[in-house]
């Protein structure tokens, strides 16, 4: 019979996981799933736990949901994959056409890639590219924000800050120009969200005064920087972002691969500042958790710089085995189809406030700095010393206390360092919020609590 530790045994004889120190596992015990349904998933020993992160921000809608099975399904017995290079199939046309029709205006065409990572390296190598044929070769920069994540692909890592993924690989990384974060939490006591995004545009300024010649575009997540901590900024640092780049001539590329479709209040954050991209990442939620795809939007005028005689060597040539792949393509129609039918947006606000009232006891705690929230993402940072802010040693490791709690409660709450979040599916009710926050809220005074 299949048990948590029949299963768990033979998976530490095979198994590498990722974002693991596999040794922890002497003592953590790993968790085989055996099913999801709605927030829920189900161990082999029938222990039930929350999905408050939605498996690393994947599931918009619940595990389970029987209209994404089904499409891919019936998709599987028609037609599961053919090549997108001189074929093309129904499901990437139509869901390129409903993401240029859903996303802001200009950004009029869809290449596809099969991850975020990679769906990344596309719009570096396209925007780089783009320069080079419209005659600018001497372009080969990029400048990225302080604290940001784009994935662990080599060009998708130097492109992001955060030093635990990125540290050990600096040798093997392109150069970057880093701008300050529009990161909030670093404002001055009583200083406004809006006031201190607005003012980190004015480094970036500078940099682009000395570098734009030399940078082909700034990638950047657009409102919540998520792998960095959940830290969060105000949608006006987004419309003097886009300014600077008209100015400077420089790609703007949202990186919506976290934010996108729904996590913070809008269906996309760049809505939030009523600002079009040059480029825009679409991933992890897109097609609703079930399969790996990235969407990347770009506009008519990059497209148009490809656009020649094929011996002028202007061509994309960029291709993944599986680019478009039916299947995928299908799941994410599914997904949008439910974006129309459920209009989950609005009834996410009263969520957001269940959530916001659930953890709101730890406002005032001296372990929690601060507890912020955009839309879904509601995040609550640990630390030592509130009043001199100094974090907690990583050493600690409270975001693991805080995991372990969540479990024995039956929450899958995994902590980012000293910060606990909450993303959950669109489908999550009040009394499971409850539970949720409630398992969270006993965490965070445990954890913090010991020393
Ligand atoms: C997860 C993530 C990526 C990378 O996507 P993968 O599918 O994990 O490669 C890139 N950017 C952001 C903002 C992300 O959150």
């Amino acid at each position: 019979m299949l048990t948590n530790a029949s299963l768990s045994e033979r998976d530490l004889k095979v198994l590498w996981h990722p974002c693991t120190q596999m040794k922890d596992h002497e003592s953590l015990p790993m968790i085989p799933i055996q099913s999801g349904k709605g927030i829920w998933l189900q161990d082999f020993d029938g222990n039930r736990y929350i999905d408050a992160i939605s498996s690393w921000w994947v599931n918009l809608f619940g595990h389970g949901r029987p209209e994404i099975a089904s499409a891919i399904c019936q998709q599987a017995n028609t037609l599961e994959h053919v090549l997108l290079a001189g074929f093309t199939h129904e499901p990437a046309i139509q869901l390129a056409e409903r993401l240029v029709n859903i996303t802001p205006n200009g950004l009029e065409r869809c290449f596809y890639a099969d991850n975020g990572s990679s769906g990344i390296e596309v719009a570096l190598k396209m925007s780089f590219h783009y320069w080079k044929n419209r005659g600018h070769s001497d372009r080969k920069t990029f400048i990225t924000l302080e604290n940001s994540y784009h994935g662990e692909t080599l060009g998708a890592l130097a492109v992001g800050n955060v030093p635990l993924y990125k540290e050990t690989y600096g040798p093997l990384l392109m150069d970057v120009i880093t701008a300050p974060s529009p990161d909030c939490f670093h404002r001055e006591e009583g200083e406004s969200w809006k006031d201190f995004s607005l003012r980190q545009l004015e480094p970036l300024r500078q940099l682009l005064d000395k570098h734009a010649e030399s940078c082909c575009a700034i990638v950047i997540e657009p409102l919540v920087q998520c792998a960095g901590n959940m830290r969060m900024y105000h949608p006006a640092y987004l419309c003097g972002l886009r300014q600077l780049c008209n100015q400077y001539k420089v790609h703007f590329i949202a990186d919506e691969i976290a934010v996108g479709f729904g996590r913070t209040g809008t269906l996309f954050a760049c809505e939030q500042a009523d600002v079009s991209p040059d480029f825009m990442c679409l991933s992890k939620g897109l097609t609703g958790g079930f399969l790996p795809l990235c969407a990347v939007l770009t506009t008519d005028d990059i497209y148009q710089a490809f656009y020649d005689d094929y011996q002028n060597l202007t061509a994309f040539l960029h291709s993944h085995s599986y680019t478009g792949n039916p299947l995928a393509c299908r799941a994410a129609l599914a997904t949008l189809d439910l974006f129309e039918q459920e209009k989950p947006l609005e009834f996410n606000r009263l969520r957001a406030q269940w959530m916001a009232e659930g953890v709101a006891t730890l406002t005032d705690h001296p372990h929690v700095a601060e507890i912020r929230q955009t839309g879904m993402i509601l995040a609550i940072e640990m630390i030592l010393d509130k009043k001199k802010k100094t974090p907690y040693p990583w050493q600690q490791r409270k975001g693991l206390q805080v995991y372990r709690h969540g479990l024995e409660k039956g929450v899958l709450l995994r902590p980012l360092g000293n910060v606990v979040y909450f993303m959950p599916p669109y489908v999550i009710n009040r009394d499971e919020i409850d539970t949720m926050t409630r398992a969270a809220v006993e965490a965070v005074h445990l954890a913090t609590g010991k020393d």
